[in-house]
């Protein structure tokens, strides 16, 4: 079968993957490099990722392909701490300590959320799909714990587009992210990169005799019978990675409107750290950017010789005007940092950087299997609640799965 897939990020790249050995893939890729959320910039003499990435101690999916590899090792586990920028001052929260003492929430506040953790795990997602996020934590843990606690991390995550998302995500969310211990998350990171996993997938697929074409755009996709052309070539499958929106615009079918965001990531150096420590830090405060991500805070300095800061912000619809020249100014006078001391900076935007898990988002997944097209991507079963590299993955495995058993039936 030649089996043609829309897009080389995680997602696409696996089910390259899996299924070359046995099949001739041509894989599509827009850009001029692999790796979509996950690809990277190469400065100096190291690789950093366009966008902030660590994994979980439950990525289960990812450490197998980590090991298949032979990556496995590279593997490294470090605190990622957390904090809060509220009226000008840095406060850390990654602690349950640290939670205790935060002004910006009172003792009762601070039950409420205790006891929102503990009830998370046994919440009814199906109940609280239709229910927004900011109407549930009102209700139930009154305006100052949504405005001094889930405003910044919903900010953070979804920008303006926040009091679309649903309870059931909020939710979901907490369940899988509130297993730390006394001293914050433990958080994993593949030393020398995530880039080496991207690198590693390239070479399995071009060795097994996979065509992957970067700065090559599937723009036009058209159906004849049963067999599918991208761009002109034939193909007797096709596994599209890309927003569903997206697909449809190049001529694919009509599919549930999974809604996306943008995401505007600045990225910059300089030769020290500006957060106390803390390695992903919510802006309560307003700011053109809802994070502040100092990588170096994370892994160590000594890696790469200077800071790396990510200043993080999702958009809806264009990116707004001169959004890297206002965060870089923001950022400089409300962090105290002369321009000078910036030794490099870059912006990374992806316009479809993931689903925005808006009020009735569960019903929109779609099946990997829709009409008569392969579908997996960020907008899978897999990766819900959060799209994850994790989530990615298990989308890319699953797909190939789909089509290994339907060309068996056939
Ligand atoms: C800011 C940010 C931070 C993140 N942080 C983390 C994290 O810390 N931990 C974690 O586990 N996950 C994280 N993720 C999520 C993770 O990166 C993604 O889930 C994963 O990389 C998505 O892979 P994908 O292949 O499904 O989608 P994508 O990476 O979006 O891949 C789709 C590919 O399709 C290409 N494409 C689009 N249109 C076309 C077309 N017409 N023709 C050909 N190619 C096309 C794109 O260029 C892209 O390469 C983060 C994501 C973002 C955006």
């Amino acid at each position: 079968m030649q089996i043609g897939i829309i897009g080389g990020g995680l997602t696409g790249l696996v089910a390259a993957h899996a299924l070359a050995r046995d099949h001739k893939v041509i894989l599509f890729e827009k850009m001029p490099y692999p790796g979509g959320c996950l690809s990277s910039y190469h400065i100096n003499d190291y690789w950093i990722e366009r966008y902030y990435h660590h994994c979980f101690s439950s990525d289960v999916s990812l450490f197998s392909l980590l090991e298949e590899m032979g990556l496995f090792e590279a593997l490294e586990w470090r605190n990622g701490t957390t904090g809060s920028f509220a009226r000008d001052t840095i406060y850390p929260l990654s602690t349950p300590l640290q939670i205790l003492r935060y002004p910006e929430l009172s003792i009762q506040d601070k039950a409420r959320l205790g006891w929102l953790t503990l009830t998370a795990k046994n919440a009814s997602l199906a109940d609280l799909d239709d229910i927004p996020a900011d109407q549930y934590i009102i209700e139930n843990l009154g305006l100052n714990v949504y405005t001094s606690f889930f405003e910044p991390l919903l900010k953070s995550k979804f920008g303006d587009r926040r009091k679309e998302v649903s309870a059931a995500w909020l939710m979901s969310r907490i369940a899988i992210r509130s297993n730390r211990g006394v001293e914050g998350e433990r958080l994993g990171y593949l030393r020398n990169g995530f880039h080496t996993l991207i690198d590693a997938l390239v070479t399995s697929v071009t060795q097994k005799g996979g065509e992957i074409r970067l700065q090559e755009p599937v723009s036009s996709v058209a159906r004849n019978n049963n067999r599918w052309t991208l761009n002109g070539i034939p193909c007797d499958a096709v596994i599209s990675t890309i927003a569903p929106l997206e697909l449809e615009r190049s001529g694919g079918p009509a599919l549930p409107p999974i809604p996306y965001q943008g995401a505007a990531c600045l990225t910059l150096a300089m030769k020290r750290q500006v957060t106390n420590g803390i390695y992903w830090l919510n802006m309560k405060d307003p700011a053109p950017y809802g994070a502040v991500v100092t990588h170096t805070n994370f892994i160590p300095f000594e890696r790469y010789g200077e800071h790396l800061v990510y200043l993080a912000s999702y958009f809806s619809g264009t990116l707004p005007p001169r959004l890297d020249e206002r965060m870089l100014s923001d950022f400089c006078s409300r962090f105290s940092v002369q321009p000078e001391e910036i030794s490099w900076h870059r912006m990374a935007v992806d316009p479809f950087a993931g689903p925005v898990y808006t009020t009735g988002y569960r019903s929109l997944i779609p099946r990997y299997e829709t009409s008569g097209l392969y579908l997996a991507g960020m907008f899978s079963q897999t990766n819900y609640p959060e799209r994850s590299m994790e989530g990615s993955i298990r989308a890319g495995f699953e797909v190939a799965e789909c089509l290994k058993k339907r060309e068996q039936h056939e």
